[in-house]
């Protein structure tokens, strides 16, 4: 596996991939790998020839009060499971590589996608994530790119930029990696300690709770989202920021939930800021 630092390493790599004619496959992401990670580098090596994973943890998409200095960091690991994982290229820029002196563009996706849920929270988070997306794109020209489905809004905003600005490049969904007890899986569940990483487990139940109760017919917007928020509220250590339902995947306001919708939350416990959700109405 090759491990590059600078945009000119993987542009010149790329080119010689491109003159084999092979297909690449890329995973962007912000390290402290875990199963989530790995299952999309292991989506990526079944369907393409060569596999880029990038580690980046992007300035940009952090808000002030955010925890982009405290991010867990772990190259020297990250490195060794992505060689397991049969990694191609290991691209870790700096930020001088990617926001070099004078750098001052952005790419947003307009505000039916990123007005809401995480977007509303976290300003400018969105815009940071499609001008860095946007940017490794044009450095690695993936042919598959992989994006998990715990960071839903993420996904459905990726692939809007994809679609609207005609991106010759197909996303790839990968399914939510879950803990034994229903967590999914984060680099930022490093920041519970044990008492909070049990109680953590709330998030995905709550989900259960709910979606049960639309298996069971329930279709008001309102109950579905006060079931698991209840089911949140059971547990003292955590501090719930939003529960919301939005018809799926184009995050329309819903009332009754007559198709496929998505049901997303996010909560604090301790440090950490935790999201998941589930889809409801999609055959999986
Ligand atoms: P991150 O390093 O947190 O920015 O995540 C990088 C990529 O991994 C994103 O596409 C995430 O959606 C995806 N990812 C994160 N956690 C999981 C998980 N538990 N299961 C599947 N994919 C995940």
């Amino acid at each position: 596996m090759l491990i590059l630092k600078t945009v000119a390493e993987v542009k010149n790599f790329i080119k010689n991939v491109k003159e084999a004619d092979k297909t690449i496959g890329f995973v962007p992401t912000m390290g402290y790998f875990h199963k989530g990670h790995l299952a999309l580098m292991k989506c990526s090596k079944e369907q393409c020839d060569v596999t880029v994973v990038s580690i980046y943890v992007n300035p940009m998409q952090f808000g002030a009060n955010e925890d982009f200095k405290s991010y867990p960091k772990d190259l020297e690991r990250d490195a060794e499971l992505a060689e397991q994982a049969g990694v191609d290229v290991l691209f870790v820029p700096e930020d001088k590589e990617i926001y070099p002196e004078g750098f001052n563009t952005k790419v947003e996706v307009g505000e039916d996608l990123t007005k809401k849920l995480c977007g509303i929270r976290r300003p400018g988070h969105f815009t940071g994530v499609t001008t860095v997306v946007l940017k490794l794109f044009n450095i690695v020209k993936p042919d598959y790119a992989y994006f998990g489905e715990k960071d839903i809004q993420q996904l459905l905003v990726i692939k809007r930029m994809v679609r609207d600005l005609n991106l010759d490049v197909e996303i790839v969904p990968v399914k939510t990696m879950r803990e034994a007890d229903g967590l999914a899986m984060s680099s930022r569940n490093a920041y519970l300690n044990p008492d909070e990483r049990k109680a953590a487990a709330v998030l995905y139940r709550s989900l259960l709770k709910a979606k049960k109760a639309w298996e069971e017919g329930e279709r008001s917007a309102e109950k579905l989202c006060d079931i698991a928020r209840d089911e949140l509220l059971c547990e003292p250590l955590a501090k719930v920021e939003y529960v919301e339902i939005y018809s799926y995947p184009d995050l329309k306001p819903l009332d009754e939930v007559k198709g496929a919708a998505v049901l997303a939350l996010a909560v604090r416990i301790g440090k950490a800021r935790l999201i998941d959700n589930v889809i409801l109405g999609v055959e999986k």
